[in-house]
């Protein structure tokens, strides 16, 4: 395994901004923005417009105080800051792997949960993009037997504003806003968006918290805010089929699916879901996603697991399985945690795994794991809610590509 093991900066952030009772405009689409305007006694005649200048500071520009909004009357502004908020949710850490991957713990509002959460994002920069890895829920009610998170309980689910939220923050941070300044030294990529790509892929089933996930990805899509390409936008999941289709038609992202077994004796264990929607059922919703083409394939990742799910013959299964389907495999060397019971495949085995698949004509990246450094040390953070699980484990090292690799 290449596992280049750097030193990690930590940089516990001074003054955090807290998300605060006062209603936020960040997570809203346009019409309950309109909804708020008309709320505070804007005319009807002027919502739309109101609300487009709105936007455009929140997303195209990164404001997060309404007097920065030039356009905007100074009544008008005194009026939207003693209503609304535009705050960020408090960064609790930031970690920087010598590789240049950031972590950051951020902490949001109890909302009826009893206590402030706390949820990780990550952002992992390469030469030609920025991926980051979002959260979608605070813990998870699924139980997958590879996965830290899957052994603790569910506390709920985030909101849009908080999904959004963590774009936000990642932009932030990096500079990614016009007129902001990337810090000095930080690993971004060399030309383009420093934030280019997302992955739903962090903590929690974002198709189990569908309508949140939804809007949030819809606003990151918005053309007039972050803008980010849906083909640069991939939402995985672990099975939930009949999700599948409204994903497709509602959101449009690219959709990488957590298979990690071939049989579903075995993927019974590894992936319970699967017990309520099998593997041929999972298979064939992804060959009827909306828009599925050779240009739109679907990422399957596939961690490898020591004499669990590594064979030839599993490989060879694997290739009969996806046939029809526009896809590619994400092969990923399993990171054991303390106490769990799986082994990462041999180097070897991994290889000779991703000839067969390559030779069937199938991409079959083994990612090079990244930000170890800083993974290593998540589990001291001592998050209040999660620790870091294996899913954004995986997430990380399989650094989901989409289609214009
Ligand atoms: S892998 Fe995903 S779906 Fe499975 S338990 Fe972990 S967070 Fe939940």
């Amino acid at each position: 395994m290449t596992a280049p093991l750097a030193v990690a900066t930590t940089a516990p952030l001074k003054a955090p901004l807290s998300l605060t009772e006062t209603p936020s405009l960040v997570g809203l689409s346009r019409p309950e923005i309109g909804e708020r305007l008309a709320g505070i006694g804007i005319e009807p005649k002027q919502i739309r417009m109101r609300t487009a200048q709105i936007w455009n500071w929140i997303y195209a520009r990164g404001v997060t105080d309404f007097n920065d909004m030039l356009n905007v009357s100074k009544d008008l502004r005194a009026t939207l800051a003693a209503n609304f908020t535009l705050k960020r949710p408090e960064i609790v850490t930031e970690q920087i792997s010598q590789d240049g991957t950031r972590k950051w713990l951020l902490r949001f509002p109890a909302r009826g949960a009893g206590r402030p959460v706390e949820i990780e994002t990550v952002y992992i920069p390469e030469i030609g993009r920025g991926t980051l890895c979002v959260s979608s829920q605070v813990g998870c009610t699924l139980t997958c037997s590879f996965c830290h998170t899957g052994t603790q309980k569910m506390v709920r689910n985030l909101t849009a504003e908080e999904i959004v939220g963590q774009i936000l923050v990642a932009r932030d941070r990096l500079g990614d806003f016009p007129d902001k300044t990337t810090p000095v030294g930080a690993a971004v990529p060399s030309e383009g968006r420093l934030v280019s790509n997302i992955v739903m892929m962090g903590m929690g089933e974002p198709l189990y918290n569908f309508d949140n996930v939804k809007q949030a990805l819809l606003i990151a899509s918005d053309g007039e805010g972050l803008s980010l390409s849906k083909r640069r936008i991939t939402l995985s999941t672990s099975g939930v089929v009949p999700m599948i289709p409204r994903t497709g038609e509602e959101i449009g992202s690219m959709l990488a699916i957590s298979l990690h077994a071939v049989r579903d004796d075995l993927r019974d264990m590894l992936v319970p879901l699967n017990k309520k929607y099998p593997i041929a059922e999972l298979l064939d919703a992804c060959r009827n996603y909306p828009g599925l083409s050779n240009a739109r394939r679907i990422t399957f990742e596939y961690v490898m697991l020591k004499d669990v799910n590594d064979t030839a013959a599993d490989a060879r299964e694997l290739v009969r399985l996806l046939r029809g389907i526009p896809a590619k495999i994400n092969l990923i060397p399993f990171n054991p945690w303390p106490g769990v019971n799986y082994q990462c495949s041999d180097w070897e085995t991994i290889e000779a795994f991703s000839d067969i698949v390559n030779r069937a004509g199938y991409a079959s990246p083994i990612r090079t794991p990244r930000g170890r450094d800083i993974l290593a040390a998540c589990g001291q953070l001592k998050s209040e809610s999660e620790r870091m699980r294996v899913r954004e484990r995986l997430a990380l090292e399989a650094m989901v590509t989409n289609d214009e690799d």
